[in-house]
């Protein structure tokens, strides 16, 4: 039975792959999409899956560990809100979206308690390149000013619950995105002094992916290149 859904994602994943070093790891975003979706994707190869919603990415990941086998690697990349976070580390394997001490002390503390390390990028803020000072629409004010990343990655090293694997960013929607990925990519110099295997990368979207890569990006996060626009 042909399946055009699945030839559709089938024919975007492949241009997409196509694109994509295979030293990166592709994040697939497939927030607001369907778990049949996911399947599809699963079917075609991909194991990770990023969400921004605790609600969503949860009753996913439940459906999903039912019916397939349970070799999904699991992404949270949304706002945090402080009242979802044990939820969140229940089923994520890696959050990308730390940038606040008391989030990251409950991260730890339910970690601990669920007896596992929370992996987690540190997001760092990209707005303050010179091309990105006061010019962007919809600035994203999410993430830790690089000027504070030292003093943070330093107090994340108390807490035995988190395993801090490197940098996250978001790159400016409406000018050139390269100042803001090589910032971050000093950022990663900046937080190796304190993990000396905190390498990741986590930078590039559907607009953006291939400029992210070329400034360093190990990990990149495309949902509508590959699952159509939302
Ligand atoms: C939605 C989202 C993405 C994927 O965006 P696309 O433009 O659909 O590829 C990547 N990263 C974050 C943080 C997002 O919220």
């Amino acid at each position: 039975m042909s399946n055009a859904r699945k030839d559709e994602i089938s024919r975007a994943l492949n241009d997409v792959r196509y694109k994509i070093p295979g030293h990166v790891t592709l994040i697939v975003v497939t927030k607001t999409f369907p778990v049949s979706d996911l399947k599809y994707l699963y079917e075609l190869g991909e194991r990770n899956f990023g969400e921004n919603r605790d609600g969503e990415g949860s009753e996913k990941a439940e459906s999903l560990a039912e019916d397939l086998a349970d070799d999904i690697v699991w992404h949270f990349q949304g706002g945090i809100q402080s009242n979802k976070l044990r939820s969140i580390v229940s089923w994520s394997d890696y959050i990308h979206s730390l940038d606040d001490l008391d989030h990251a002390t409950k991260i730890s503390n339910a970690a601990l308690s669920l007896n596992k390390k929370q992996n987690c990028f540190i997001q760092v803020n990209l707005d303050s390149t010179p091309a990105g000072a006061n010019t962007e629409p919809h600035s994203n004010r999410s993430g830790i000013n690089i000027d504070n990343l030292p003093i943070f990655a330093g107090a994340l090293a108390e807490l035995g619950g988190v395993k801090v694997v490197g940098v996250m960013g978001v790159g400016p929607l409406h000018h050139d995105p390269r100042p803001s990925f090589e910032l971050l990519h000093s950022a990663s110099q900046e937080l190796q002094k304190v993990f000396p295997t905190a390498t990741f990368i986590s930078a590039g979207m559907s607009g953006d992916f291939e400029i992210a890569i070329e400034c360093g990006a190990t990990h990149v996060r495309i949902g509508s290149s590959i699952l159509g626009s939302r």
